[in-house]
């Protein structure tokens, strides 16, 4: 609907239809005068209007129309209505009062200044309608806007979830279904290995025997790296359920888990007074700490182990260090280590698969963080980890 501000007017009679007339065109109002109200009526539903004046007689004869249209408005609009009565407090005119919106009556005599000031106060507030009518289509505009964005979005992000869990579940699926295909076969060889020591190691001289010893050997360190690959997968692939930790009780649970390991080595496992809160996978985090303990345990020459674990607080990060007596690794070891089944120890005096290490590697990463060695051969070895505030 456009801006109209003009007055629509129907008076009762000649004189008082040419009375307004004259005080409209001398106060340089723009306006249209009727002389019946169904044609104001169709007019204003054509045209919309700023201020309707009105006769009670004129608006009486075609209440209901009228009546409709004033109530029939969009939700922005409340053309005003002034009507002009004999007797401002009839049953009619109180009825009026409540079923028109944006009435003003005025009681006959009016004055010229007062009927004036009623119409300009009246365009006032329909200036203001039409301003909250802009107003309101802008925002409606913007809110289709950010309607479409947000729905556009949301279908991104549900069709980028859904891609990702579904390469997830290929991926766990694809470690799962090789993982149980390689180990059949590889329990048929380990048996069959076995039945030939059993039924034939007699006949057998000692290289052939030892070669059963190997091949049995074998498929067994081949099923420990399947078990290992599973472990690794599921480390990059178990979706994080992210919360408050206290990376203080997190050491004591990897200390717990490896309490019979810790006995047995007669390890000390000590770490600072205080530890951060962070923010992660509980599970996560206490197998990264489980592992980096239990390679501390592990790596050992001829004192018993001592591991101490601090955390310092970074700019924006937290940095924590797990330092340890051991055999310590070469530095041209200090990368490799990191990568699935790499193992510094050459002689094969430690038992393990390589695994322990790309799995830290792995959980730090997807927490956003760093992990990196620094150590000297024999002079024991501190591996650190940082994780963000
Ligand atoms: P694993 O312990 O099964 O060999 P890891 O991935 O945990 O596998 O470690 C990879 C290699 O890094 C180890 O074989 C070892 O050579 C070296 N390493 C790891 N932790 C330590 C440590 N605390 N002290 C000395 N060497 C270590």
């Amino acid at each position: 609907m456009s801006e109209n501000m003009k007055i629509y007017l129907c008076m009762a009679g000649p004189a008082n239809a040419e009375a307004v007339t004259i005080m409209l065109q001398q106060a340089k109002l723009e306006f249209r005068a009727f002389d019946n109200c169904a044609e104001l009526v169709t007019a204003v539903q054509a045209e919309g209007a700023g201020v309707l004046l009105l006769e009670e007689e004129r608006f009486r004869q075609c209440f209901d129309r009228l009546h409709n249209l004033l109530i029939d408005q969009p939700r922005w609009s409340e053309i005003p209505v002034i009507l002009v009565t004999g007797k401002m407090y009839t049953t009619t005119g109180l009825i009026l009062m409540e079923q028109v919106p944006n009435l003003t009556m005025l009681e006959r005599p009016v004055s010229s200044a007062s009927l004036l000031s009623h119409i300009r106060a009246a365009q006032r507030s329909r200036k203001r309608q039409y301003q909250l009518r802009d107003l309101f289509n802008k925002l409606s505009h913007l809110n289709e806007n950010l309607e479409e964005q947000v729905a556009k979005r949301a279908a991104e992000a549900e069709r980028r979830r859904f891609e990702a869990e579904r390469s997830n579940e290929d991926l766990q699926q694809f470690a799962s279904v090789v993982s149980h295909d390689l180990r059949e076969p590889l329990l048929v060889i380990s048996r069959y290995m076995n039945l030939l020591e059993k039924h034939f190691g007699e006949v057998l001289d000692e290289s052939g025997k030892r070669f059963i010893k190997q091949s049995i050997a074998s498929a067994q360190r081949m099923q420990n790296m399947i078990s290992s690959i599973l472990k690794y997968s599921r480390s990059e692939n178990a979706l994080l359920n992210m919360e408050n930790l206290d990376s203080g009780e997190l050491v004591d649970q990897a200390c717990r888990n490896l309490e019979l390991r810790i006995n047995k080595m007669q390890a000390v496992v000590s770490k600072d007074d205080t530890m951060p809160t962070i923010y992660g996978d509980k599970i996560q985090l206490c197998q990264l700490f489980q592992n980096l303990i239990s390679n501390g345990i592990k790596f050992t020459h001829m004192e018993p182990p001592r591991i101490y674990i601090s955390a310092e607080q970074g700019e924006s990060e937290y940095r924590f260090a797990v330092a340890d007596n051991g055999i310590g690794v070469s530095p041209e070891q200090h990368q490799k280590i990191f990568e699935i089944f790499n193992r510094a120890d050459l002689q094969g005096k430690y038992s393990g698969s390589g695994i322990g290490l790309a799995v830290c590697k792995k959980i730090v990463e997807r927490h956003g963080g760093a992990i990196w060695l620094e150590s000297k051969m024999w002079g024991g070895s501190t591996f650190c980890f940082t994780l963000p505030r």
